[in-house]
């Protein structure tokens, strides 16, 4: 892979902006150079636009350096930057996974960029095979996402090997879900995959979806593109400190995954004893697609009483589904009465 090759040459050739915390960075006692208020301590002062002290948390407990760590306002943010760093628009083009994660689309649309979907097959899986199929010589990166949303099941690591190994491009693979599924992240694999950028999030098994906190991982010099292209203080200085905070409950998020999981098969069994529920998709993620025939009459009457679900019946290969997060054993117990209770 020739990283230079690959990322629009604006973004190259360009000279980040440089920001006052970037070119002092030691100890002083009389700060006058980035027009601070001096009078509101705590607040007053531009938060660390790499986030080094947060980074190195996480790099501890992700056992990876930090300067393969990218920081954003949930991996929302890396989704964008990640095409604006690498797709010339209304040139290149994106090949990403289908039914999968809105906002790959959304994103490639905001910045004029070509959006090539490969249907998944009937299980829910890659054939990497299809995938090179519809790249050419534009295309600059194939989205995956593992656990995929709305699916929620693991993409096939063999497959997705393939891909690695034999595209040219940038492969991300979106973890959001990962941390509720028996299998490793592919941040191990980084120093093997040049090509690979692997995004994970703040707002699922850390329960932090307000806080706004995503993560990029990807090698040294791609973490370097996407921190020329971010605003300079993209995470701010509240959620650099409480997620610091937060990174110490290690032990109280792993039971959390575990209630949650256990929620899941309770939904499992009880949604499977339903008469309209027709099948219910394997799942490693924190919630479930269930295929239930008429899912816009359901989510309807669902809706009414109080009870909201994801209606996915638009979704390609998800007609007649609904997606239903694993809530708190009250709220599992509800939705299950609820439905129990319709008159269908
Ligand atoms: N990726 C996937 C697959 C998701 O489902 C979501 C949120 N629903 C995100 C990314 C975005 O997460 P964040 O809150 O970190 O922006």
């Amino acid at each position: 892979m020739n990283l230079q090759q690959l990322v629009r040459k604006n973004v190259w050739d360009m000279k980040p902006y440089s920001s006052a915390r970037d070119e002092f960075k030691g100890e002083a006692s009389v700060f006058l150079d980035a027009n601070e208020n001096p009078l509101n301590d705590k607040y007053n002062r531009y938060p660390d636009p790499l986030q080094w002290k947060l980074k190195e948390k996480i790099a501890h407990i992700k056992e990876i350096e930090p300067e393969k760590i990218f920081l954003g306002n949930g991996s929302d943010e890396p989704i964008d930057l990640v095409i604006r760093i690498f797709c010339e628009p209304r040139i290149d083009n994106i090949v990403a996974i289908d039914p999968t994660y809105g906002m790959y689309q959304v994103c490639a649309d905001v910045n004029d960029v070509e959006y090539r979907k490969v249907l998944l097959n009937e299980d829910f899986d890659i054939d990497a095979q299809k995938i090179p199929e519809r790249a050419d010589d534009k295309t600059k990166l194939i989205f995956l996402c593992s656990p995929n949303n709305p699916t929620g099941n693991l993409l096939n690591r063999k497959e997705t090997e393939k891909i690695l190994n034999t595209f040219a491009g940038i492969v991300v693979i979106d973890e959001a879900y990962i941390d509720f599924a028996p299998e490793t992240t592919w941040i191990s694999e980084l120093d093997k995959y040049p090509n690979l950028v692997v995004l994970q999030t703040f707002s699922k098994a850390w329960g932090l979806a307000a806080v706004r906190l995503g993560m990029a991982f990807a090698s040294p010099e791609i973490i370097r593109l996407f921190n020329k292209v971010k605003y300079p203080y993209n995470v701010n200085i509240l959620t650099q400190n409480f997620v610091n905070g937060e990174l110490d409950k290690l032990e109280l998020r792993k039971q959390w995954i575990a209630t949650l999981i256990k929620g899941r098969d309770y939904l499992k069994n009880a949604l499977a004893k339903l008469p309209f529920t027709e099948k219910i998709y394997p799942t490693d993620a924190n919630f479930l697609l269930v295929k239930v025939g008429d899912a816009n009459g359901i989510y309807k009457k669902l809706a009414d009483r109080g009870v909201i679900v994801r209606n996915r019946n638009s979704v390609s290969l998800c007609a007649g589904c609904l997606r239903i997060t694993v809530g708190t054993d009250e709220e599992n117990k509800t939705l299950i009465g609820t439905l129990n209770s319709l008159d269908l």
